[in-house]
């Protein structure tokens, strides 16, 4: 089974208007003959439009960080996938930061991304471990119930519409990045496992799976080779246009 590598960059709560238009026209100008992978930026709600017209008819895609599941109506300071969809192709829903400091839990993660697909929108949905879960042994058995919760009520087609992205908590943001072998087996393990039996094999086999934390330039080929990592969501190392593009450069050489 052959999935498209992807490679995404989520850049949190960074970039006025103006610095997210001159990051998205750098990229386009860095790397508008990718054809290899799927390219993506994720933006913050107010730079959407902007960085939608700046990446118009380009090769590099756009994304929201969150959102929420109603269309519309008294929900003051929410982004709904109504507004979001005229705008970006993809929503980050449930990254771990969200988790932690928004409340987001598996229900809400699972109301969004049925929002989401109801919408036409792509979802990169977020999971993955504390590093107190990693050293106590539960990871495995962690993720496999966020997989479950996520997925609850998603019919066969509308799972394959999903991105995954595993992200250890410990290494976001924290320089510390799972060995490829680490990421690569907890992906087989927990996720396509888990996936297997919800769905069946094919389905299992058909969904991307990017890995993520501190994926930068240096670390990304070793990453993108092993067989169940099918790309990266990248935080920090997204923010600059050099490291950003490097790395999709680096992975598309990694690849051939
Ligand atoms: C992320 O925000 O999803 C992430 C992986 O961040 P970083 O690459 O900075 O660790």
């Amino acid at each position: 089974m052959m999935r498209r590598p992807f490679i995404a960059g989520n850049w949190k709560m960074n970039k006025t208007v103006a610095e997210a238009v001159e990051l998205a026209e750098s990229l386009c100008e860095a790397l508008g003959d990718v054809t290899e992978m799927d390219i993506a930026v994720c933006t913050p709600a107010t730079d959407l439009y902007a960085v939608s017209q700046a990446l118009e008819g380009s090769n590099i895609g756009v994304g929201a960080q969150n959102m929420y599941w109603e269309d519309k109506g008294a929900f003051t300071g929410e982004t709904s996938p109504v507004m979001v969809k005229e705008l970006a192709e993809y929503v980050i829903i449930g990254h771990s930061e969200r988790r932690e400091y928004f409340g987001e839990t598996d229900e809400t993660v699972n109301l969004k991304i049925k929002s989401a697909l109801a919408h036409g929108l792509k979802p990169i949905v977020c999971i993955g471990e504390s590093l107190e879960q990693n050293k106590a042994g539960e990871t495995v058995s962690f993720v496999k119930s966020q997989i479950e919760g996520a997925f609850a009520g998603l019919s066969e087609e509308d799972a394959r519409r999903l991105v995954l992205a595993y992200e250890p908590i410990w290494a976001i943001g924290t320089g510390l990045t799972a060995t490829p072998e680490q990421a690569n087996d907890i992906i087989r393990e927990a996720i396509r496992d888990v996936l297997k039996e919800l769905y069946n094999e094919e389905t299992a086999e058909a969904i991307r799976i990017q890995y993520g934390g501190s994926a930068k330039p240096g670390n990304i080929a070793d990453l993108i080779v092993m067989p169940e990592i099918d790309g990266a969501l990248v935080g920090g190392a997204s923010l600059k246009a050099d490291a950003f593009s490097e790395m999709i450069k680096n992975a598309v050489a990694a690849l051939k």
